[in-house]
């Protein structure tokens, strides 16, 4: 997760705002948690000084959390390209929320405030991505956030080298640089590599073909389609992501296909299955998309078995393997072939620069200081490396922790004044941040050690015990075959109680108590800590 700020003390403006989608490994363990987005409560009571948000590119982690944060912000103006402001405005629509995006073309030169941003195309694995120059009283900082160089994009659009190196001469004091594929030698492929792939299974395939990517990677869907069409099959979309990016990059004409080429879902009965391609969502194992439905046999028009071919053409995000790998067994089992770059090559490249991708931006903008972004801590530490090769001081290259504000002051070196307090802010079905780590933390003992209720009647008129109390254990172990345990959990809770005489007042202490005393009790006996609820039941 990464929202990235200048401090300066009179204005601010916030780059970009950014959800994870579990782009952390934190995933795994946010039981029933849809979405992690960025904690801006620093920003919050300094809005006053945040003049606007200019998006970079079109992707979840830097859009996603837009609808949840933008109106915390102050209702800010906003920018971005033609394409991220179109699928950053789908998001906004959604929530019914006023603010849009502000569409501008690569050639603009934005003044926000005291500073001048102006943009340079990247090739990424989506359209129209950007980076940033800001010129800033202080000096020019280059945000250049996710890229690779793809010297042959499909859409044929390169990136402005040309503009990053006239950036460079004008003399650049930071550079924000992605970092992600600093530990890959090399340069990272071109999207064409994917088509060639791709058009073998096409050959090959004697039934459907079902393709699942990004839903936003509008380019490599587009390049599906083209081959698909060369083969003389007919295209559907399933899945809403799909459905609203495909809409939207149309009607910008950020991918063009003959009308007729798409076949409606309940037509798909009547059309051979060797005539059939469908581009389908889900291809990070997302419960209740459309591939996960598919793989389960409970999507309404499509079924795959023998015959059938899907193809994965997207990595599992670090965190999603296991809910990638049941989708890819399911599929399995109802007889598809399934193709995914653990056992092909080439189905999938990544969108994000390698070592000599990274090392021609760093030489063309030739920055003072150096702030990598968009990677963890070990990619940091590896870009670090990188840049020293290149002749940079190991000082240079800033690498605080999460947290910490830096401060750029004229004359001074770039330092740490501040640590702010960052806490994931998850969203759960409709309710946004009200999934608190207690919530998080009983979750994720539910799942691994189970649960055990313990009921207590008590009188109300006397605030006495007034039966046994009851014992009821979901996940925990089978009590019913455990009747010793049960008998002793029972006394254990039973001589918690006693332990006050008559009228029980505290009610609270007295929950504690039994929660603590079966809690060390099963503990001991189990070696298991399932989630202690006791409740206490006025008859
Ligand atoms: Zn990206």
């Amino acid at each position: 997760m990464h929202t990235n700020y200048t401090n300066k003390k009179q204005d601010r403006r916030v780059f970009e705002g950014s959800s994870s989608s579990g782009k952390d490994s934190l995933r795994i363990f946010m039981y029933g948690v849809d979405l992690v987005i960025p904690d801006v409560r620093y920003l919050e009571d300094k809005k006053q000084y945040i003049r606007g948000l200019v998006f970079t590119h079109g992707h979840d982690d830097h859009i996603g959390g837009i609808q949840y944060i933008y109106f915390k912000l102050g209702n800010v103006p906003m920018w971005g390209t033609t394409l991220t402001a179109a699928f950053a405005n789908i998001k906004l629509t959604e929530r019914k929320l006023k603010g849009r995006v502000t569409p501008v073309d690569f050639d603009r030169v934005l003044q926000i405030g005291p500073f001048t941003v102006s943009f340079n195309r990247v090739t990424h694995s989506v359209p129209d991505a950007a980076h940033l120059v800001i010129t800033t009283p202080l000096g020019i900082i280059y945000h250049g956030s996710d890229f690779k160089f793809d010297f042959d994009p499909l859409d044929g659009k390169k990136s402005e080298l040309e503009k990053i190196n006239a950036a460079g001469k004008k003399g650049v004091l930071c550079l924000l640089t992605d970092c992600l594929g600093s530990e890959r030698p090399g340069f990272t492929p071109s999207e064409q590599v994917v088509g060639t792939t791709l058009a073998k299974e096409l050959a090959l395939a004697p039934g459907k073909v079902l393709f699942t990517t990004q839903s936003s990677n509008i380019s490599r869907i587009q390049l599906a389609i083209d081959l698909a069409l060369k083969y003389g099959r007919k295209i559907a979309f399933f899945g809403r992501s799909i459905d609203q990016n495909v809409e939207a990059a149309l009607k910008l004409g950020f991918m063009r296909f003959p009308r007729e080429a798409i076949i409606r879902d309940q037509d798909l009965r009547r059309l051979p299955a060797v005539k059939q391609f469908l581009i389908v969502a889900g291809a990070q194992g997302q419960e209740g998309s459309a591939l996960s439905r598919v793989a389960n046999d409970d999507h309404k028009f499509v079924r795959v078995g023998e015959g059938d071919t899907v193809v994965f053409s997207a990595d599992p995000i670090p965190g999603n393997e296991h809910s990638v790998n049941v989708v890819i067994e399911e599929l399995y089992r109802r007889g598809a072939r399934v193709s995914y770059s653990d056992i092909m090559e080439d189905l999938h490249v990544s969108g994000h620069g390698s070592q000599g991708d990274l090392m021609l931006l760093l030489s063309a903008v030739g920055p003072k200081y150096i702030l990598p972004i968009g990677g963890t801590y070990k990619h940091m530490m590896q870009y670090r490396r990188l840049a020293a090769d290149l002749g940079y001081n190991k000082r240079d290259v800033l690498i605080p922790e999460e947290g910490q504000v830096l401060e750029f002051r004229p004359g001074v070196p770039p330092r740490v004044v501040e640590t702010i307090e960052l806490e994931n802010v998850m969203v759960d079905g409709l309710g946004v941040g009200d999934v608190g780590n207690v919530v998080l933390r009983d979750r994720q003992t539910i799942a691994t050690e189970g649960i055990v209720v313990i009921v207590v009647p008590i009188a109300k008129s006397t605030g006495q015990v007034t039966a046994e109390p009851d014992i009821i254990s979901r996940g925990f172990i089978y009590m019913k075959e455990s009747g010793r345990l049960l008998d002793d959990a029972r006394r254990v809770v039973s001589q918690s109680l006693r332990l006050k005489k008559g009228r029980i007042l505290d009610w609270r202490f007295v929950r504690k108590q039994v929660g603590e005393n079966l809690e060390m009790f099963l503990f001991k006996e189990t070696g298991r800590r399932p989630l202690i609820v006791p409740v206490i039941v006025e008859v």
